[in-house]
């Protein structure tokens, strides 16, 4: 089911300073499984690399600033997290596997800037992936809605898992389908971040105008 493209929130108001560091990242990836793969900031910087995924905790406040949980799933889920640390902490062990995942393949994909284009996915991205998607599929059941077959997901079976099995849905329906061919991650030095390409030419080279864009056009300028 394709869902509505994220849209971009660039600054920090400061009412928001106090929300987690995952809830104050920029959305600029133009889909939730890309945002989610964004959650390491500056991937590809030793020096500044900073992961904001780090506690169940994150997890649930990054599905519910994305709305693929509403508030109501987020509290139960919280108070399950709460009676259940180990299988909370196993949840997001599991979360941060498909993220890795999510990202080899969307290098794979793109290509992140520097690596050779035309290589093969590989075959431990493609299983993991798979089963990824075994997981998200065995807790959906076939409806009959509105005169057409569709699957929906029973909540109630997926438990704490249920935040990220939302992004292996998602994933799924943007790297399936032809989009998948407008997934790009920022030429910026360091910055890693992926996004899905929609300008009319598929020319869109940063993450965000505002952030890398201008910051490497002033470094070009400088070097000039
Ligand atoms: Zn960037």
């Amino acid at each position: 089911m394709p869902r509505k493209p994220v849209k971009p929130s660039l600054l920090v108001k400061a009412e928001n300073r106090h929300l987690p560091p995952i809830c104050r990242l920029p959305l600029t990836g133009g889909r939730a499984c890309l945002d989610f793969v964004n959650t390491i900031d500056w991937r590809l910087a030793p020096d500044r690399f900073r992961d904001t995924l780090l506690e169940y905790a994150d997890l649930l406040a990054f599905a519910l600033r994305l709305k693929l949980i509403d508030a109501e799933e987020e509290a139960r889920l919280s108070a399950e997290a709460r009676a259940d640390p180990e299988g909370a902490a196993r949840a997001l062990h599991r979360a941060r596997d498909f993220r890795e995942t999510c990202s080899s393949l969307i290098d794979t994909i793109a290509g992140r800037p520097g690596s050779p284009p035309g290589l093969a996915a590989r075959s431990e991205d493609l299983a993991q992936f798979g089963g990824a998607r075994r997981q998200a599929r065995s807790s959906e059941r076939l409806c009959w809605e509105e005169g057409r077959l569709v699957s929906r997901p029973q909540v109630e079976l997926e438990g704490l898992d249920r935040p990220w099995l939302c992004l292996v849905r998602d994933a799924e329906d943007l790297l399936f389908s032809a989009l998948a061919s407008r997934i790009r991650v920022c030429a910026a030095e360091g910055c890693g971040w992926a996004y899905l390409d929609t300008s009319k030419n598929g020319s869109r080279r940063w993450c965000s105008m505002r952030l890398c864009g201008n910051r490497e056009k002033a470094k070009r300028f400088k070097t000039k």
